[in-house]
C-alpha cells in the first residue's frame, strides 16, 4: 500500500521505516528541513536499536523516502498517518497546536475524488478525531476521508521491535472502509487487533501509559516502606511480581519515571478527566510520588556526603532510559542539574545522550564530560547512577573504586548487587534496599 506518514519523529520515522520493511511504500514527511536533508543525506536524526538498517534498507529498495511536502505526501498514499508532538501546557493540558495545523495541512492537500484514510498516531485526548475530522471538513468542503485513531506503544530504544512485534493493534474507527484499509496497513504484521470505536482507542492510549506510570509510583512509595522498614524492595517487587495478575514488568524502583511520555500523558489525563468533570486524584498522588522520589535521593546522598557543594561527583547515564539518546525530560538530566544548584562539580557519562544534552543545553556547561565511564569517575567523590545502560554493569570495578577519591556510590536505578559492591569495598546505597557499607 502507499502509506504516507506526517512528522518523523520517535514515532513517526520508526513507524515509516517497519511499514516499509513490511512491503508498503511510505513517504515520511517532516517540516524540519534540516531533518529530512539529513535523512537524505543517509544519516538518521535520533539513535534507536536496528533503525538505521531497516532505513538504509527501505531507501535503496525504494519502498521509503522523504520529503517536508505535506501535498506530495498525500497525493501518493491512501493512508496518511500524524505522528507529530502534543506537548504539554503550563496547565498539564495538551498543546493541540501541531495536530490542528496538520489537520489543515492535510485538508488544503486533498483532492476532489480522492478517499483518504487519515489516521491519528499521536498521544491526544479523547474526541480529538472528532476535532480533525470537523477541521478537515472545514477547510476543505468536497474532501473524501474518514478519520482513524491509532495509538502508538512503542517503547523507545525498543522501538522497532515494538512495532514489528506490538501485542496489540488499536483501531479506533467509525468506517468499515477505513477500518478494511488499517487491516489491510497491519496484516503484515500478524499481530492481535482490537477494532473500537475512536474515543475508546484515544483513551486507551492515555489509559495505558497512566496505568504503567502508577505501577512505577506504586513500587517507589513501597521502597519508602522498605526503607524505613529494613526491607529489600527488589525481593519484595519479586514477591508481588511473581502473581501473575499482577507481574514484575515496571515494579522497578528507582528515580522515577521521566522521559517525554509518561510525565506527559499522566498531566494530560488528570486535565482530560478534570475537564470531563470526572477528577482523577489517584494521579495527582502518582505524581506527587514521583517528583518525592528524587528529593529522597539527594536526601540519601546527602545523608551519604553531608554536605553536596564542592563535592566531585561523577554521573553515569543521561538519557531517560537505557538504549536510546533521548534526554526529554529525563530524571538524570534533573539530577545533574540540582547537583550542579547544590554547588556540587559533576563529570557526567553517557552512551548516546551527551550530545543532544549539551545540543539542547539541558545542562550547564560546567558540567564536564567523560569519554568512558572509568574517566567519569576519576577523583569522584561519589558516583551516581541515573540511567540503568547495561554498559554501567559490565564495568572493571576494582578499576572503578581505584579511580575514585571515596568509594560512594548511590544507585538510582539498583543496577547492582549489594553483595558485589560490598565485596569490592564500595559504601553501596540503592532505592528501597538496605544501604551496604
Ligand atoms: P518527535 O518530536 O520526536 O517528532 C515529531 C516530528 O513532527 C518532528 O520531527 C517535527 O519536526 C515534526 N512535525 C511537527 N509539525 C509538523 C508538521 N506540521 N508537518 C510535518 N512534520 C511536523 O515526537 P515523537 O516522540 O515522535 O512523538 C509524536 C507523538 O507520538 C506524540 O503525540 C507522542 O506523545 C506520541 N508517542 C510518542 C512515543 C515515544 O516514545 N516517543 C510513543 C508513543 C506515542
Amino acid at each position: 500500500m502507499d502509506l504516507c506518514i506526517i512528522g518523523s519523529g520517535y514515532v513517526g520515522l520508526v513507524t515509516g521505516a517497519c511499514f516499509s520493511e513490511m512491503g508498503h511504500h511510505v513517504t515520511c514527511v517532516d517540516n524540519d528541513q534540516r531533518k529530512v536533508d539529513m535523512l537524505h543525506a543517509g544519516r538518521i536524526p535520533i539513535y534507536e536499536p536496528g533503525l538505521e538498517e531497516l532505513v538504509h534498507r527501505n531507501v535503496s529498495a525504494k519502498r521509503l523516502r522523504f520529503t517536508t511536502s505535506t501535498q506530495d505526501g498525500v497525493d501518493q498514499s491512501q493512508v496518511i498517518f500524524i505522528a507529530v508532538p502534543t506537548p504539554p501546557q503550563p496547565d498539564g493540558s495538551v498543546d493541540m497546536t501541531f495536530i490542528e495545523k496538520v489537520a489543515r495541512e492535510i485538508a488544503n492537500a486533498l483532492k476532489p475524488g480522492q478517499y483518504r484514510v487519515v489516521v491519528d498516531k499521536s498521544t491526544v485526548p479523547v474526541c480529538t478525531g472528532e476535532r480533525v475530522a470537523a477541521t478537515i471538513q472545514r477547510y476543505n468542503k468536497t474532501a473524501e476521508f474518514d478519520v482513524i485513531s491509532n495509538p502508538e506503544f512503542l517503547r523507545e530504544g525498543c522501538a522497532v521491535e515494538d512495532l514489528m512485534k506490538p501485542d496489540r493493534i488499536v483501531i479506533g474507527s467509525s468506517s468499515d472502509r477505513a477500518t478494511d484499509l488499517m487491516r489491510r496497513v497491519y496484516a503484515p504484521f500478524q499481530a492481535p487487533v482490537l477494532v473500537t470505536d475512536i474515543n475508546s482507542a484515544e483513551l486507551i492510549k492515555h489509559a495505558a501509559n497512566s496505568f504503567l506510570s502508577l505501577k512505577i509510583s506504586y513500587i517507589n512509595a513501597v521502597s519508602a516502606i522498605c526503607e524505613a522498614s529494613g526491607a529489600d524492595v527488589e525481593l519484595v517487587a519479586d514477591g508481588i511480581g511473581m502473581d501473575r495478575r499482577i507481574g514484575r514488568q515496571f515494579l522497578n524502583a528507582g528515580l522515577g519515571y521521566g522521559g517525554s511520555c509518561f510525565p506527559k500523558d499522566v498531566k494530560a489525563f488528570i486535565a482530560i478527566a478534570e475537564e470531563l468533570g470526572v477528577p482523577f486524584n489517584l494521579l495527582k498522588e502518582v505524581e506527587r510520588i514521583n517528583a518525592a522520589q528524587l528529593e529522597r535521593f539527594l536526601r540519601k546522598m546527602r545523608d551519604g556526603l553531608w554536605v553536596l557543594k564542592e563535592k566531585k561527583i561523577a554521573v553515569w547515564g543521561l538519557t531517560f532510559k537505557p538504549d536510546t539518546d533521548d534526554v526529554r525530560n529525563s530524571l538524570a538530566i534533573d539530577l545533574v542539574n540540582r547537583l550542579i544548584a547544590e554547588g556540587a562539580s559533576v563529570t557526567a557519562y553517557d552512551p548516546k545522550g551527551m550530545e543532544k544534552a549539551i545540543e539542547w543545553k539541558l545542562i550547564p556547561a560546567s558540567v564536564k564530560l567523560a569519554k568512558t565511564p572509568l574517566e567519569a569517575v576519576a577523583d569522584a567523590e561519589a558516583l551516581v547512577i541515573a540511567t540503568e545502560w547495561k554498559e554501567f554493569q559490565n564495568q572493571d570495578f576494582a578499576a572503578v573504586k581505584s579511580q575514585m577519591h571515596t568509594p560512594l556510590v548511590f544507585d538510582g536505578r539498583n543496577l547492582f548487587d549489594p553483595a558485589t559492591m560490598k565485596e569490592f569495598g564500595f559504601i553501596y546505597y540503592a532505592i528501597g534496599r538496605p544501604v551496604v557499607k
